[in-house]
């Protein structure tokens, strides 16, 4: 693969002439860019620049709105609601959050029901602004069927990220963000497109036979979840918080109101934030010190989110697919 090296100044000026070229007013494309280069700076290139082309179908077959204006509405003082006018969700994010945090402060809990909105991105971002409030963040969305529950040769789940963040005042915060298929579809693709093979238990063919063959889940295949029926169980949890409670679509129901374009569908988000202070009490930060302290020091151990934390520290400019950034040049010649 060749690559050109793109400081993140350069992938944002990319990002953001490339949407408002094609229809993204400066509010809607400032948050997908800065989105895609925090996404670029911390090494998680499935959802980078890699998506770009998918978000501008969407602004271009007009199922994301370009001008759209998130609103919020407090149900109780815990949880809010929010309509996403149909913006691509990292501006719902931006608008929700601070709400979301507000409310958490002073209940403790505070629940984000999001829908109307459109997620094709890593979910760190969310959970880790939730962090930065010295809150916990918990947030999960659903897609739309690529993943079999188990036992099943028929995709129902969407590959239905979870993450959580635990903040660390004045530290960086401990963060998990990962899909329950046994792989994100962007990482199939990418592996595809690659020519690499995958893990066997990543997903079934078109026949329902397991395959290593990456274009074989992506023709007509299917992802399993990770960790067979505990994976499936959570997946359908995913389901469940996301359109159950925020009364959005479930990932078959999301298809089939989509449009086909490969864009983003709509859906919903679920996100949750609990107040250790509130919660837990005083000394609350030094007693989960001494537990992440003890687990990090233990030989072997590399912390969910720290890779990325280490890549965030580095000015270098970022690799990016050099074929990937003629396709967006070339979306703003047509
Ligand atoms: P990974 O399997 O790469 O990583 C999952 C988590 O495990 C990360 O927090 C990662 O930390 C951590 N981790 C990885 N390796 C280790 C290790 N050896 N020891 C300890 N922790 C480790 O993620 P996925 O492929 O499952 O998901 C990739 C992304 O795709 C996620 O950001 C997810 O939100 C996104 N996604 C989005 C969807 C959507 O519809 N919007 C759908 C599905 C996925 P670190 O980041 O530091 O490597």
């Amino acid at each position: 693969m060749t690559t050109s090296p793109l400081t993140l100044e350069q992938i944002h000026d990319l990002a953001m002439s490339c949407l408002t070229h094609n229809g993204a007013d400066e509010l809607n494309a400032r948050a997908v860019a800065d989105l895609m280069t925090a996404a670029e700076r911390d090494g998680s290139h499935s959802h980078g620049l890699f998506r770009l082309p998918a978000h501008v179908t969407a602004l271009r077959s007009g199922k994301v709105k370009g001008n759209a204006r998130p609103t919020t509405k407090l149900v109780t003082p815990a949880v809010v609601s929010l309509h996403g006018d149909n913006a691509f969700a990292p501006l719902a994010h931006q608008i929700g959050i601070p709400v979301l945090a507000e409310a958490a402060k002073q209940t403790g809990v505070g629940v984000l029901a999001m829908t109307h909105v459109h997620h094709m991105a890593a979910l760190w971002p969310e959970v880790e602004a939730v962090a930065e409030h010295d809150l916990v963040g918990l947030a999960c969305t659903t897609y739309m069927p690529a993943v079999a529950p188990a036992g099943a040769r028929e995709a129902l789940f969407g590959t239905n990220p979870i993450a959580f963040a635990w903040p660390r005042p004045g530290k960086t915060p401990v963060v998990f963000d990962m899909a329950t298929a046994a792989m994100a579809m962007g990482e199939v693709q990418i592996s595809a497109r690659d020519g690499h093979d995958v893990p066997l238990g990543t997903g079934l063919d078109k026949d329902g036979n397991a395959t290593t063959n990456p274009k074989e889940i992506t023709d007509g295949g299917v992802l399993l979840p990770f960790g067979g029926h505990k994976g499936s169980a959570i997946a359908m949890m995913v389901e469940l918080l996301t359109a159950g409670l925020a009364n959005e679509s479930f990932s078959f129901e999301a298809k089939e109101k989509d449009n086909g374009d490969g864009g983003p569908p709509q859906g919903g988000q679920f996100i949750l934030a609990l107040s250790p202070e509130i919660i837990a009490g005083e000394g609350w930060e030094a007693h989960c010190d001494t537990f992440l302290d003890r687990m990090s020091g233990l030989d072997g151990v590399r912390m969910p989110g720290e890779r990325r934390h280490k890549n965030r520290t580095s000015n270098e400019p970022r690799n990016i697919n050099t074929a990937l950034v003629e396709k967006i040049r070339g979306l703003m010649e047509s």
